[in-house]
């Protein structure tokens, strides 16, 4: 048998407890060697970084294990589900850098399921239940003490078939009657108090339509997938811990129904596992917030560049590389805790300054005038795209006697130790000259409207012949061909580390009210031909991208995708 086990490498620091179990069923030859994961989102939404971390878990640990990863359609609620939704998933997957082995609708299962859960009833597993969801409080009980058996726990076989198939006819309302496993009324796990295993919906179903007006819960149909698709390894957060005893029972029964899948003559057995599941601070991540966000329009969409979902990162500049990489920074564990948010910006920073063209651009402007430079008279500034990539070449920017720089790079009163901007200074302008201003022009107001100075013709690409020190360098963008841009400069989405502790009982009260600001900046003439998916450093200022629904060729509109201040202490 080819081995499946795998050497790790000394930068492998991910030897998880997940990790260790499929190891172990390896080792044991359990599976017949086979590692099969699936990833189950629910189309009812957009997929989040806290989905971003199960991807990577799920694929990721099948491509460690040359095994299978499938991606399945967790779509047993009809309530909210959408093709769009599906859709999206499977773009937004992709873009993260994964490829699923099968695809699978857990609705198409729908039949199979119903089939099983007849077998139940036949054998005296399962019953027709006409509790409501308030009474079956009192009868479910407490873990402490043994609960009370449901007065319908054993009626007879054919009546709870005839119910159970007049309940899929849509005979009942919602909340009268339920399918219910006939586990254990004593267990200490009240899941296993004879758990809910279909309901009554009366909804249409966005691909079986008005077929069905029962639905399987979760915890039977999501163990009952695993075994059909033969998943062997199946990894969810960790508040399914408690359900796994559910999950195992079903599995049980289906053993039993002969219904597992068997490979090379071995039964496959899927197993679940749980891992804490990614909190991030100051946002939000539930798909339900999420969504309250967008029909509430606090937001620009699911893909809002402040949104913590994948397409919202898409477009405001992340990575796929950097999303993996703070996933395998976070790794997995047993406990719940909360990321700052830092850590994933941290990240972002770290794959862009490999990969970013380096610009300039003026955020916010003030004239400099280079007095003894004539009118007309164009210089160029040679620079590198990319330091920290040789390959990635130079570019030639032009500048003349008229120049954009940021008002922050210029102080009237100089503060102490600030070796930018001030009369009588000498600054080097970034891969341009050096440059020493003489005087300042005020408007009535006394604003400082304009600085002029004078430029050192001996000092091309801003060193000094003789060597002199200069301690200050400003970027800058050439007045006469400088393309005026819009750039949108996004910051937290909440104000409030975790926006669900807001004292006003509300996370809408802990939104930013200041998490977007649109401004007008000039840059370097050459980004007029920028494209959303290309990745800017603007020198000395951010990490920038074109948006990819309001720009327009010629004309980019930029998103700050993040500042490059790092606050991730490390
Ligand atoms: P939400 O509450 O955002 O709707 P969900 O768990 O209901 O999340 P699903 O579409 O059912 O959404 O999730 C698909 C998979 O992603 C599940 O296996 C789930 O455990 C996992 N997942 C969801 N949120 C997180 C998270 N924050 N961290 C890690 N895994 C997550
Ligand atoms: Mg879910």
């Amino acid at each position: 048998m080819e081995d499946k086990t795998v050497t790790p490498t000394e930068s492998d620091t991910s030897r998880h407890f997940l990790r260790q179990w499929i190891e172990e069923d390896l080792a044991a030859g359990k599976n017949d060697g086979t590692v099969v994961t699936r990833f189950p989102p629910e189309p009812n939404g957009w997929i989040h970084i806290g989905h971003a971390k199960a991807v990577c878990v799920d694929f990721g640990m099948a491509q460690l294990f040359k095994g299978r990863c499938h991606l399945r359609m967790d779509d047993t609620n009809p309530s909210k589900e959408t093709d769009e939704f599906v859709e999206v998933l499977k773009k937004d997957i992709n873009w993260l850098g994964f490829q699923w082995d099968a695809f699978y609708y857990a609705c198409d299962m729908f039949d199979q399921m119903w089939d099983i859960a007849e077998t139940l009833i036949r054998k005296g597993q399962a019953y027709v239940c006409e509790l409501s969801q308030e009474e079956w409080k009192t009868y479910r009980g407490v873990p402490t003490r043994p609960g009370t058996p449901s007065p319908y726990r054993d009626r007879p076989v054919e009546e709870s078939l005839d119910l159970f198939r007049r309940m899929r006819a849509g005979e009942f309302a919602e909340g009268t009657h339920c399918l219910r496993a006939k586990i254990d009324m004593a267990s200490p796990n009240i899941h296993f108090r004879d758990p809910v295993i279909y309901r009554i919906v009366h909804q249409p179903h966005y691909h079986t339509g008005d077929a069905w007006h029962c639905y399987p819960m979760y915890d039977f149909a999501h163990p009952i997938e695993d075994a059909l698709e033969g998943v062997t390894h199946s990894m969810c957060t960790l508040e399914f811990e408690v359900h796994r005893p559910l999950y195992d029972w079903v599995i049980d029964r289906l053993d039993e129904q002969g219904r597992l899948v068997v490979r090379n003559g071995k039964k496959i057995r899927p197993q679940q596992r749980e891992f804490a599941r990614l909190n991030l601070s100051y946002t939000v991540m539930s798909k339900r917030l999420l969504r309250q966000l967008v029909e509430e329009n606090r937001v620009d969409g699911w893909d809002d560049p402040r949104m913590p979902t994948v397409a919202g990162m898409r477009r405001r500049g992340y990575t796929p590389a950097a999303i993996r990489n703070f996933c395998e920074r976070i790794g997995i564990s047993k406990y719940e805790s909360q990321t700052d948010l830092a850590l994933l910006e941290y990240c972002v920073r770290d794959d862009l300054n490999r990969i970013a063209q380096r610009r300039m651009a003026v955020l916010n402007p003030i004239k400099l005038i280079i007095d003894n430079l004539p009118e007309g008279t164009m210089l160029e500034a040679e620079l590198p795209n990319n330091p920290e990539d040789p390959e990635a070449g130079k570019r030639v920017v032009p500048f003349g006697r008229e120049l954009w720089i940021d008002r922050d790079d210029f102080m009237e009163v100089p503060a102490k130790k600030f070796f930018r901007i001030t009369v009588g200074n000498e600054v080097r302008l970034r891969g341009a000259c050096l440059f020493t201003c003489t005087h300042l022009v005020k408007n009535d107001a006394g604003e400082v409207v304009e600085i002029h100075g004078t430029y050192d013709p001996t000092s091309k690409g801003g060193n000094p012949s003789d060597g002199r020190k200069i301690k200050g360098t400003i970027h800058w963008v050439c007045a006469q061909n400088a393309l005026a841009a819009e750039v949108r400069l996004y910051d937290r989405l909440f104000t409030m580390e975790n926006p669900m502790d807001c004292p006003s009982g509300s996370f809408l009260d802990a939104l930013n009210p200041d998490s977007v600001k649109v401004i007008q900046a000039y840059m370097e003439p050459s980004l007029k031909n920028a494209v959303p998916g290309e990745f800017y450093q603007f020198e000395r200022v951010g990490y920038f991208t074109p948006d990819v629904h309001a720009s327009q060729p010629g004309a980019p509109i930029f998103n700050r995708t993040v500042t490059l201040k790092d606050s991730f202490k490390k």
